[in-house]
C-alpha cells in the first residue's frame, strides 16, 4: 500500500509506501517525522487486514472511490464525439453511431476495471493498494460537509489570533517600572 498526504509542516505533497514494520513517514521535503497511529490498521469482522483510520491527520473517517482519471474519461469521450462528426458528415450514419457506443464503452470498461482509492475527509490522503472490504464506506456527503464547516471555522479563528497580535495594546511596557 501507499499513502499519498500533505506534509503537515510544509503543506508539500508526497507518496510514501506503507509495510506493515512502517511506523513513520518522513517528509522528503523537511523530513518532519508523521508518526503513525498503532491503531491505523486493524482487521475486518472476516479477519481482513483494514485501514482504520487515517496515518497522517489522523481521522477517523475515510471513504473509498475510483481511481478512475476523469481527464482520460473526457479525452475519450471527446475524441470519439470528434471522430462520429467527421462520419456524420460523410454521411457515415452507422459509424456515428457505433464510435459513440464504442468510446462509451471503453469509458465503462475503464470505470469497472479501475480500483479504489481511500481517502481522509479531513486531510484527504489518499491510500492507494489496500485490500478490498466491506467495511470501507462509499463518499458521504453530509461527513464532508463537516470536515468543510470545520475547516471554515479553523481558518477563521487563525485570521482572528492573527489580527488579535497584531492589533493587541501593548500592556506589557506599563507594567515595567521605569528604568531611568
Ligand atoms: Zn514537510
Ligand atoms: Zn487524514
Amino acid at each position: 500500500m501507499n499513502v499519498t498526504f500533505r506534509c503537515q509542516n510544509c503543506d508539500a505533497i508526497t507518496r510514501e509506501p506503507y509495510e506493515a514494520n512502517t511506523t513513520m513517514f518522513t517528509c522528503p521535503a523537511c523530513q518532519t517525522a508523521h508518526e503513525i497511529p498503532s491503531d491505523a490498521i486493524g482487521a475486518d469482522a472476516t479477519g481482513q487486514i483494514v485501514v482504520t483510520r487515517c496515518m497522517v491527520c489522523p481521522g477517523k473517517e475515510l471513504y473509498f472511490r475510483k481511481q478512475f482519471n476523469q481527464r482520460l474519461g473526457i479525452t475519450i469521450i471527446a475524441l470519439g464525439f470528434a471522430a462520429s462528426t467527421i462520419a456524420y458528415y460523410n454521411h457515415h450514419l452507422m459509424w456515428v453511431y457505433g464510435i459513440l457506443f464504442f468510446t462509451a464503452g471503453i469509458d465503462l470498461l475503464f470505470y469497472i476495471f479501475t480500483g479504489n482509492l481511500l481517502q481522509c475527509y479531513k486531510c484527504n490522503s489518499e491510500y492507494r493498494g489496500f485490500e478490498e472490504s466491506l467495511e470501507y464506506e462509499p463518499f458521504n456527503l453530509e461527513i464532508h460537509e463537516k470536515y468543510h464547516q470545520q475547516r471554515i471555522r479553523l481558518e477563521r479563528e487563525q485570521q482572528d489570533a492573527k489580527w488579535l497580535a497584531t492589533h493587541a495594546p501593548q500592556t506589557t511596557t506599563t507594567d515595567e517600572p521605569p528604568t531611568h
